[in-house]
């Protein structure tokens, strides 16, 4: 029955049921935990045949490069060209690096705020820095704009994407708004792709000149469905658009072969890379290139990397549906939550009643299920309802998931009827 229909007393004939669940849940003794979208060992097995790339004498790339030596800051040229196509953006305007995508973006925004950007009439750090941050989005994203003292604006994100008229609105008002964080594809945690309509809105609408748009498309190729969505070319859109260093287009491996020794990819406009590639160049005579040769080996194509995802696919959509068919079966009838059902990426968002989701998180964690922490998804984790909860059911077992996932619907069920006899209370 809706909750909301149920009079006081029937709520705390509910609640007292709930407890009796919760009392056995917590005799359980579970340890199990739904914290971070990390790949489950079966799909980092996919990747074995890494281990022994590019083999003991096989060390030069197509163009004849000694991989082994120093050099090359731009990463190997067949690498690039396999994530160009997938990222759309041209191989030329395309570098691979490390094994973090998040580095680069760590790297972008602190030589910016130290030297400025290609555009900056004076380094970011000589005024305010201000950047939009789409909400719920990915707490790694605002961890280094907090980090770094730069003052994060929320902006709601829609089904298609970020809102841009609220973004072209502050944009247009407050040159001291320097960047935006965006996840393009499969958004963290929405699940979210954005519209071609919504990116030419970001790409065209007015900002300062050093205005950023760092478009992570961690999930370009994370699809729990047939096909994932034709990435957009956004450098050539914002080059029509009159705003060619606009966007920092980034990617990487992580999530499809090894999460902690894969491949980074940054592409931006050839003024954006020049000064890319000049500031790293104190920080490194070249990246990892070894690493590149046995990445570029092991795929082979574009291609190759889409059918390596649909191996990834096979482990991890029978986990979301299993999650998703919890959340119906416990969730539904009472109508006081909702949640993503996406198509790709590595979450699912689950929104509670308004003020309850710190208690149901609190409630899972004393019976041992470990949720990411309140607000994680928001600038200064501070979720203004208290309602959002992001689930990552990559990591688990389906055995320990299902346990974990009956244990938080009905921790969600309990908090959802404490607020709710608050309410008639009050
Ligand atoms: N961007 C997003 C949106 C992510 O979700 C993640 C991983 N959780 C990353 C970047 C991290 O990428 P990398 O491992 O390349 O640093």
């Amino acid at each position: 029955m809706n909750y909301h229909s149920k009079s006081a007393d029937q709520l705390r004939a509910t609640q007292d049921e709930l407890r009796k669940l919760y009392e056995q849940l917590q005799a359980a003794g579970l340890e199990l935990d739904l914290t971070r979208g990390k790949p489950a060992p079966e799909q980092l097995d996919l990747s074995n045949e890494l281990l022994a790339l590019p083999g003991d004498a096989d060390f030069r790339a197509a163009d004849g490069t000694d991989t082994r030596n120093y050099g090359g800051v731009k990463g190997l040229l067949e690498l690039r060209e396999i994530f160009g196509e997938l990222l759309a953006v041209d191989p030329a305007d395309l570098i691979a690096f490390g094994n973090s995508s998040l580095e680069l973006m760590h790297h972008l925004t602190t030589f910016a705020i130290i030297k400025g950007t290609a555009d900056s009439t004076q380094p970011w750090g000589a005024g305010p820095v201000k950047f939009l941050c789409p909400a719920p989005g990915y707490d790694r994203h605002f961890a280094i704009t907090e980090h770094y003292g730069i003052e994060m604006i929320p902006v709601p994100m829609n089904p298609d994407g970020p809102d841009v008229a609220a973004c072209a609105a502050l944009t247009a008002a407050d040159p001291s708004i320097k960047g935006m964080w965006a996840v393009p594809t499969y958004s963290n945690p929405t699940g979210v792709t954005f519209s071609e309509e919504v990116t030419r809105g970001l790409l065209s609408m007015p900002a300062a000149d050093d205005f950023r748009i760092y478009w992570d498309n961690a999930y370009a190729v994370h699809t729990l469905v047939d096909a994932a969505p034709t990435p957009l070319p956004v450098l050539e859109m914002a080059a029509a658009a009159g705003n060619p260093n606009r966007v920092y287009v980034l990617g990487s491996t992580s999530k499809i072969t090894f999460a902690g020794a894969g491949v980074a990819f940054l592409g931006s406009s050839k003024a954006n890379m020049d000064w890319f590639c000049k500031n790293i160049s104190f920080a490194t005579i070249g990246p990892d290139k070894v690493n590149q040769l046995r990445h570029a080996k092991f795929f082979g194509s574009a291609d190759g990397v889409r059918e390596h995802m649909a191996r990834h696919r096979a482990i991890i959509a029978p986990k979301f549906k299993l999650v998703l068919d919890i959340l119906d079966k416990r969730l539904s009838e009472s109508k006081v939550a909702s949640w993503s059902e996406p198509e790709g990426g590595y979450f699912i968002s689950l929104d509670v009643p308004d003020g309850a989701a710190k208690r149901t998180i609190a409630l899972a964690k004393e019976a041992g299920i470990a949720l990411t922490a309140a607000g994680s998804a928001f600038p200064y984790r501070n979720d203004p309802h208290d309602r959002n909860i992001r689930l990552a059911p990559t990591l688990p077992s389906t055995a320990d998931l299902e346990v974990a996932m009956d244990g938080v619907a009905t921790c969600v069920l309990l908090a959802a009827t404490e607020t709710l006899l608050a309410h008639h209370d009050s």
